[in-house]
């Protein structure tokens, strides 16, 4: 399954161990390739070994970094762009939420909003 990170001549030498894959090579990857872990299409505890201790740091970082700026800016309840409407951050969980998927139509003017879920629990 590495073979799609590079190309041929330089997985085999991987997937049979005799090298792994250091910081520098992370350049190497194509776009393709990081979109699939940022996916989660792969499970990435499954390549860790294919990687050297400085590697696999650098690419943990570069794919959860990925997933956190784009979990930021999408709605928690439609999963559609934030810019598609007017949001509001949830002051518990910290989730943006388009106001009119929480049957809002204005920010309430309250210090402290919490999302209908956070309000349940609480
Ligand atoms: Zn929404
Ligand atoms: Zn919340």
């Amino acid at each position: 399954m590495i073979v799609w990170l590079f190309n041929e001549s330089l997985s085999k030498p991987i997937i049979n161990g005799l090298v792994r894959i250091t910081s520098e090579d992370l350049e190497k990857f194509n776009e393709t390739s990081w979109q699939k872990f940022r996916n989660d299409i792969v499970d990435r505890t499954l390549i860790t070994n294919f990687f050297d201790e400085l590697a696999w740091t650098e690419f943990d970082k570069r794919i959860s970094e990925f997933n956190r700026k784009k979990r930021a800016w999408i709605c928690r309840c439609c999963k559609k762009s934030l810019s598609q409407s007017k949001s509001i951050l949830c002051d518990r969980c910290l989730d943006w939420i388009h106001l009119p998927c929480v049957g809002l139509s204005s920010v309430p003017r309250k210090k402290i909003w919490m999302c209908p879920d956070c309000a349940d629990e609480n």
